[in-house]
C-alpha cells in the first residue's frame, strides 16, 4: 500500500541474471503499488563484507585488545561506525519490509550479503541482550527471503539428497531476522532457473509478480523450530 517502505538487499553480479530480473520485478511492482523502494545492490556498491577495525572511526574503546562486538556497539552509540554501515542502518531503520534477493551459495547467502548482515546488524542497533528474538530492536519490520537455487525442488525435500529447504532457512530466518525481532514472510524460492525452459522461467517471474500484488495481506510464518524441522 502507498507509504510502505521497502529495502531490497540484492546480491548478484549481473543485471541480466535471473536474480536481476526478480529484483527488477519487485522494484517495479512495489513502486506501482505506491511503496517507496530502495535497493542496496551490494556488488555494484562494492560493499565491504569484512568486519575489521576500519569499521570504527576514531579512537577504540579498548585499544589493548580488539573485540569487534564491543567496538561496534560502542561506535554505534557514539555515531562512530564507518559511513557505509550508517547508510545501511538508516535504510533498515526506515524500512517496513526487507527483501533479500540472492542466489543460494553453499546452502546460504553469498558472502557479500552475509557480510552486510555482519556489519549492519550490530548490537545496540539490531538487538541488545536481553532484547532479542520477539523483543529484538528491529521489531515491527518484516523480512522476505527470495532466492534461486542450482538444485531442483526434489533434491530439497526431507527425503531428498540435500534435505528440506527449510533446514537452510533456519540460520537466516530464525538466527538472523527473528533474533533481531523481525517477522518473516514465507520465503520465495525459484528452483533451478538455469535448467528451466524459457517458458518455465517466464512462469516463475510471473508468479513472483503475482505474489507481490497481495504481499501486504500475508501473515508472517510461525518462526519456531517446528516450522523448520517438523
Ligand atoms: P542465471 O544463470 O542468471 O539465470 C538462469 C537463466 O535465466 C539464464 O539463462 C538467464 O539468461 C535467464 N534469465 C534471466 N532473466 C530472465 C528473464 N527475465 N526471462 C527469462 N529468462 C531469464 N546451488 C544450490 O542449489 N546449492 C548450493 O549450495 C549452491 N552453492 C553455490 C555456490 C557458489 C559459489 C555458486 C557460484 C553457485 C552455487 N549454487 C548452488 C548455484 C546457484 O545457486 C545458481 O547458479 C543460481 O541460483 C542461479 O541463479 P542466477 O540468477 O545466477 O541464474
Ligand atoms: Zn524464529
Amino acid at each position: 500500500p502507498p507509504g510502505k517502505k521497502v529495502l531490497i538487499v540484492y546480491a548478484h553480479q549481473e543485471p541480466k541474471s535471473f536474480n536481476g530480473s526478480l529484483k527488477s520485478i519487485a522494484e517495479e511492482e512495489l513502486s506501482k503499488q505506491g511503496c517507496s523502494v530502495t535497493v542496496s545492490d551490494l556488488y555494484a556498491m562494492q560493499f565491504e563484507p569484512r568486519t575489521t577495525r576500519n569499521d570504527i572511526v576514531g579512537c577504540l574503546h579498548n585499544s589493548e585488545e580488539f573485540k569487534y562486538v564491543v567496538e561496534a556497539r560502542e561506535a554505534y552509540k557514539r555515531g562512530a561506525l564507518s559511513n557505509d554501515i550508517i547508510e545501511e542502518q538508516k535504510k533498515v531503520q526506515e524500512a517496513d519490509l526487507l527483501i533479500f534477493q540472492f542466489p543460494l551459495y553453499w546452502f546460504s547467502m553469498p558472502a557479500i550479503m552475509k557480510g552486510w548482515v555482519d556489519r549492519v546488524f550490530v548490537p545496540g542497533f539490531a538487538f541488545e541482550l536481553p532484547k532479542h528474538y520477539d523483543s529484538g530492536l528491529l521489531k515491527n519490520k518484516l523480512a522476505l527471503f527470495s532466492f534461486t537455487t542450482g538444485g531442483s525442488k526434489e533434491v530439497y525435500t526431507k527425503g531428498g539428497m540435500s534435505g528440506d529447504i527449510r533446514y537452510i532457512l533456519w540460520p537466516m530466518q530464525h538466527g538472523i531476522m527473528h533474533f533481531c525481532g523481525i517477522k518473516v514472510l514465507a520465503p520465495h524460492i525459484c528452483f533451478a532457473p538455469d535448467y528451466a525452459s524459457e517458458k518455465e522461467r517466464k512462469e516463475m517471474l510471473t508468479a513472483w509478480a503475482q505474489r507481490l500484488k497481495t504481499l501486504w495481506k500475508e501473515e508472517p510464518i510461525n518462526c519456531s523450530p517446528e516450522w523448520y524441522f517438523e
